[in-house]
């Protein structure tokens, strides 16, 4: 029998952040999954971020951990999406090398001091009454543990549909995971079925490159993490092409031999990342739809069409490819292929992502029904964090709503619960104008310093990039102009006799950085990515603090009591969730309200604006 503080059952992207957090807090951690060589494997799309997507890469980068790092080494087109609206809404966004990727996950898990990696496959829970305190392995090894996580991805129950051909899998190539399942199923922790796909993978000799568009990526890539200042790799670039009347009416034609539309799945998809049958029933309207022709690798010739994932049988993909511009004469190197599987309602877990009805037991990841690798990545953070501070008897680290896209994709799942696979959006967060990519380092890692869990270079890195900042802004705020001067450097202002300083001035849409450099020396030194941070940071200068003033107006009003009869159901932009919860619970006062699991700020200010107008109402 061996020991270890976590234990850590999978190594998909939840499983990998999870095993290198929790040993990077000092856990004695084991890694277990059933192959050594698919750590880091990427099942389905070659990318890494995205809008939402990456805001989460970069947080779990602020943290220290591993996916922003190994998206840098293995970037082969970096983009920058919306790069025209502000920088709150931009997500970084690579494709990436798979193999690459993969080669830097597993360089990292092999260099990591309290780390073991264990090949096997996990079938049961050791357990102590009610907590859980191992796992068995199917060759009879057991691991003692005082924390498992389990992040299992697609594999539990998995089922593999191309057409009317269903076969146990829990991806192409791979075994699920049954028995595990099985036990899993016993806890009665409330299971579902949901369901993914991936298209066709085709080779890219048999593509005609010279009839399409290519789209290269950005002249000046910006990268993932906070410690890299350019990609690794060579960058490539894809081609785009579209699909048309003959694909949709092929597609159409055949939907009943679909997996979904035959009606072989139960489980719900994922309503962002359609499938090519979804897209022709759903949106009958349009006659194409771009497919972009991402390739899988530097030295590897397989495409992957993104915009085309199926279920439909594998002649069928074949008619649909060749009827788009430039894949006439394509071939097929896999089918496309939908996947099934449980997870369990994310509604049972804590914030640490513990499950409730069991003690010492964390999931993350596809398990808890969301979809995504930066998804599956930021909740192994979180449960890596938190399975080490059991271990050592440290108190649980929360992310809130308010500090981090990890925060409001943790209190969304387990407030809210899943209906079909969750991924991140900017949309999701209400204070997203605070919650930017580019200062997700500023932050979160002075919390990742305080736990423990970053190394001492970036440490060192982190301090100096905070005092540059400091002397920056400090000196943008010690200079101040009149209005004349003002209109002087070419920028439009009123005319109204206030002073401003040069920091302000930088939140003016006609303000350029460099006209404002120019005069304020002691900033112009400064390094590029140091002057962004602090206009991105005056830019927002405005909203920052109206979120801070609605958090300190709310700690001021949180004895306002609410009275028992308060009506929470026709609270316009109330969850119903949280309109259930505040009718069962009913708080008696606002701290009361603000102590609910689920409760954000956003939903305070709403109720406190209620009250406030109910009590005006009263006096007059
Ligand atoms: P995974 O990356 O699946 O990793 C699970 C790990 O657990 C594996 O290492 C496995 O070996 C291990 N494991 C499982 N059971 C055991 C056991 N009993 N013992 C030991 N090890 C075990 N995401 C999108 O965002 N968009 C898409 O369009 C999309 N399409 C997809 C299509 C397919 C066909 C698949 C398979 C996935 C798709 N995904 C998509 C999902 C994406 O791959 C996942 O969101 C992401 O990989 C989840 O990460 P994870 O760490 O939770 O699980």
């Amino acid at each position: 029998m061996k020991h270890f503080d976590v234990i850590v059952i999978g190594g998909g992207h939840a499983g990998a952040e999870a095993a290198a957090a929790a040993a990077r807090m000092g856990a004695a951690t084991a890694l277990l999954t059933m192959s050594r060589a698919s750590i880091g494997v990427m099942s389905c799309n070659p990318a890494i971020g995205g809008l939402g997507k990456g805001h989460l890469v970069r947080e779990i980068d602020a943290m220290d951990g591993v996916m922003a790092r190994a998206a840098d080494e293995a970037g082969i087109q970096f983009r920058l999406l919306n790069r025209r609206k502000g920088p709150a809404v931009q997500g970084p966004r690579t494709q990436a090398d798979r193999k690459l990727y993969r080669l830097a996950i597993q360089g990292f898990m092999a260099g990591q001091e309290n780390l073991t990696i264990i090949e096997g496959e996990a079938v049961d829970l050791q357990m102590q009454g009610k907590r859980v305190v191992g796992v068995d392995m199917a060759d009879g090894i057991c691991l003692r543990g005082k924390a498992v996580i389990l992040t299992s991805g697609t594999f539990l129950n998995g089922i593999i549909h191309i057409g009317d051909i269903s076969k146990s899998g829990g991806r192409m190539d791979d075994a699920p995971s049954i028995r595990l399942a099985d036990r899993l199923a016993s806890l009665d922790l409330g299971r579902g079925r949901l369901k993914t796909g991936t298209p066709p993978r085709l080779d890219g000799k048999t593509i005609d490159w010279s009839v399409l568009t290519m789209q290269p990526g950005d002249e000046n890539p910006v990268v993932f993490s906070f410690l890299n200042t350019a990609p690794k790799a060579r960058q490539i670039s894809c081609g785009i092409t579209q699909t048309n009347e003959k694909t949709h009416s092929i597609v159409r034609d055949n939907l009943e031999k679909s997996a979904m539309y035959g009606g072989h799945i139960e489980g719900v998809g994922p309503r962002y990342c359609p499938s090519i049958e979804d897209k022709v029933v759903r949106f009958a309207e349009k006659n194409e739809h771009q497919v972009f022709l991402e390739p899988e690798g530097l030295d590897d010739d397989t495409i992957y069409p993104n915009g085309i994932s199926t279920s439909l049988p594998e002649a069928v993909q074949e008619d649909y490819v060749h009827s788009m511009l430039g894949l006439e004469r394509a071939k097929i190197l896999q089918p496309g292929y939908a996947i099934e599987y449980d997870f369990f309602d994310p509604r049972g877990l804590s914030a640490a992502l513990e499950v409730k009805a069991v003690p010492g037991l964390f999931f993350a990841g596809q398990i808890n029904g969301t979809t995504g690798y930066e998804e599956a990545a930021a909740q192994g953070l979180v449960a890596g964090i938190n399975a080490s501070l059991l271990a050592q008897g440290r108190e649980f680290h929360f992310f809130s709503r308010s500090e981090s896209y990890i925060g409001v994709m943790v209190d969304d799942l387990i407030t809210r619960g899943v209906t079909e696979p969750y991924r991140m959006f900017t949309s999701r967060a209400e204070f997203r104008l605070t919650l930017r990519a580019d200062n997700a380092d500023q932050r979160l890692t002075p919390a990742a310093i305080t736990l423990g869990c970053v190394s001492e270079s970036r440490r060192k890195a982190f301090t100096r990039k905070g005092e540059h900042i400091a002397r920056g802004r400090s000196a943008l705020e010690a200079k101040t102009f009149t209005p004349n001067a003002i209109r002087a450097l070419g920028i439009k202002i009123s005319q109204d006799g206030v002073r401003r300083s040069a920091f302000g001035l930088l939140s003016f849409p006609d303000a350029p950085l460099e006209v404002i450099a120019a005069q304020c020396p002691e900033f112009s030194v400064l390094g590029a990515d140091i002057k962004h941070q602090i206009w991105c940071d005056a830019l927002y200068a405005q909203y920052t603090q109206r979120q801070l003033d609605d958090v300190d107006a709310l700690k001021r009003d949180e004895g306002h009591a609410i009275p028992i009869e308060f009506e929470y159901h026709d609270l316009p932009g109330l969850s119903s969730e949280l309109k259930s919860k505040l009718i069962k619970a009913r708080p008696e006062n606002l701290a009361q309200a603000g102590k609910m699991e689920g409760m954000t700020p956003a939903a305070l200010t709403l109720i406190l604006a209620r009250l406030k107008r109910e009590t005006k109402k009263k006096v007059v």
